[in-house]
């Protein structure tokens, strides 16, 4: 959330604003602050949505949902096709508006984008998402079957870590269902979906199908308790996940609101450790720490493998590129905000001070000529234990920690009593261990030796324990049951001319 000094009322309406009925609101009222984390400084300004900028939002999906409800799936696919065309047209503005606010590396925006697309591709096919299931000669002359309908109007909230991504994984399905949506994106990385909304108007989407209204807690909690809408999709930290999930169900809609992380790699003593200390460079380092499946424990089997996994690590460390995400060679950009900067840091702080050893240590990364901007290096704990803070909470932020256990079995019991059951994965060359560590343990997302194990868009996302409140994970096959209502309809023609009695036992298939 923005702090209360960089909220203020907008004189003039300079500020980003809102995505409704097919056209730009301008911005009105109180405003907050994006930064730009390359440099620390004020980038824009983006809108606050209130109660009257919810009502126009919701007036326009009201408004334009019976024609979309009832326009044919193939006909909603037409426009998805074109969509996806004009996002890979676009990609270079959305992708340079996301490192401009979020701070990650172009490339890294790239990949984000091109999942998001993926989950557009995956809607492409909503003809044969949405076909139901058919029962003929249910009984006599009687057809049954089950059709998959909308829900109405849909929300999705997103958090700033994926500002193309995740409302990606909501948006298209939603809308290829027959629904109308409403996104409430991130407040401090706004200006990718404002642009994406625009695209998908320029594909031939009618105006209010799909709207963006900017803002914070305000409209979120208007969002929830709001009768017209019918479900809200979630995307954030646990302890607001958890909140969305129980204010958004007791007001009797569907919610699916997925937390935090703490993602583990077990490391056994057969694997390749040169791959493995690769792939977590990656995982824990890529876009700052801040992703949902980023790695941040490499739980070692016996020392010997941590001794060994640390020095890697300690080497590809002192050789990695932290600069602006604009300039592509570097491998990390800065954190989202000056907030999170003294958060990581505070929590590098309290690691040390719980006897954990900082072997690789970041805080005193300065880069020339960004001296302001929220950057700070590669961190690697060593001896993390279970009882300390650095190892339960989630950090965000480019901080590993490693854990020593001396078997299989200690690892999976240490990843299994872990609050967060997200992801995690194994690095082994031996398949038996893989198949029973994938079989068994207590997590939604697993990878064998693959440490970010995030699903294709045909699959669905979503872990377990507190990293997920409610039943169906996102997009794939859950997305559409998600936004979708199963109606079933039990049909009889008297086509034979058959007339029958009246009958007043129970209809059932039994008996002659
Ligand atoms: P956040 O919880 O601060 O914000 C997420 C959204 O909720 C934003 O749109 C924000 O405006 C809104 N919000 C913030 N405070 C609110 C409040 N008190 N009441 C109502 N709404 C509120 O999360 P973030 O910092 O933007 O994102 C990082 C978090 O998201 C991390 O915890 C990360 O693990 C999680 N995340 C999870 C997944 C997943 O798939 N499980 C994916 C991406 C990010």
């Amino acid at each position: 959330m923005n702090s209360p000094e960089s909220v203020a009322v907008a004189k003039q309406s300079s500020a980003l604003g809102h995505y409704i009925d097919g056209a730009v609101v301008p911005a009105n009222g109180r405003h907050a602050d994006v930064f730009d984390p390359a440099t620390g400084q004020v980038a824009r300004q983006v809108a606050m949505a209130d109660a009257a900028v919810l009502e126009q939002a919701l007036e326009a999906a009201q408004a334009a949902f019976p024609a979309w409800r009832d326009t044919p799936p193939q006909k909603r696919a037409h426009i998805l096709f074109r969509f996806k065309q004009l996002l890979e047209e676009n990609a270079d503005r959305i992708c340079a508006l996301i490192t401009a606010e979020h701070g990650k590396v172009l490339d890294d925006a790239r990949g984000e984008l091109g999942r998001g697309i993926e989950v557009v591709e995956y809607a492409c096919g909503i003809s044969e998402l949405l076909k139901g299931e058919h029962s003929k000669n249910a009984g006599p002359g009687i057809d049954s079957w089950s059709e998959l309908q909308p829900l109405g109007i849909v929300a999705g909230i997103t958090p700033f870590n994926f500002p193309a991504m995740v409302p990606m994984w909501m948006f298209p399905l939603a809308i290829a269902c027959g629904n109308c949506f409403l996104l409430k994106p991130s407040e401090r990385d706004p200006s990718a979906a404002m642009l994406i909304a625009q695209l998908f108007r320029e594909a031939g989407l009618p105006g209010g199908v799909f709207n963006v209204v900017n803002g914070d807690r305000e409209v979120v909690e208007l969002i929830l308790d709001e009768p017209r809408i019918a479900a809200v999709s979630f995307v954030g930290s646990t302890a607001i996940a958890e909140t969305i999930y129980r204010r958004g169900s007791a007001a009797g809609k569907r919610v699916q609101a997925l937390g935090g992380a703490k993602n583990h790699a077990v490391i056994m003593p057969d694997a390749d450790l040169d791959i493995a200390a690769n792939a977590l460079m990656g995982a824990a380092y890529g876009s700052c720490g801040e992703r949902c499946m980023a790695i941040s424990v490499a739980v070692c089997v016996e020392d010997q493998t941590a001794d060994q996994l640390v020095a890697k690590l300690k080497s590809r460390i002192n050789e990695l590129k932290i600069g602006p995400g604009t300039d592509v060679s570097n491998d990390m950009g800065p954190l989202i905000s000056r907030d999170a900067l003294a958060r990581v840091r505070s929590y590098l702080e309290q690691g040390v001070e719980q006897g954990a050893s900082l072997v690789c240590d970041g805080r005193e990364l300065k880069i020339p000529g960004h001296e302001e901007g929220f950057f700070l290096g590669a961190c690697l704990f060593d001896d993390v234990t279970e009882q300390m803070t650095v190892y339960q909470e989630e950090i965000f932020g480019p901080v590993l920690c490693v854990v020593r256990v001396p078997d299989l079995e200690s690892a999976m019991d240490l990843i299994d009593r872990h609050q967060y059951g997200n992801g995690t994965c194994v690095f082994t060359r031996d398949g038996e261990t893989a198949r029973f560590f994938s079989d068994a343990i207590q997590v939604g997302m697993v990878g064998v030796n693959v440490a970010l194990p995030v699903p294709i868009a045909s699959q669905s996302f979503g872990g377990w324990k507190r990293s997920l409140f409610g039943d169906l994970y996102a997009y794939g096959p859950d997305g559409v049951r998600f936004y979708t209502r199963r109606k079933t309809i039990t049909q009889r023609w008297p086509s034979s001319g058959r007339r029958e009695r009246a009958q007043f036992s129970f209809p059932s298939g039994q008996g002659s």
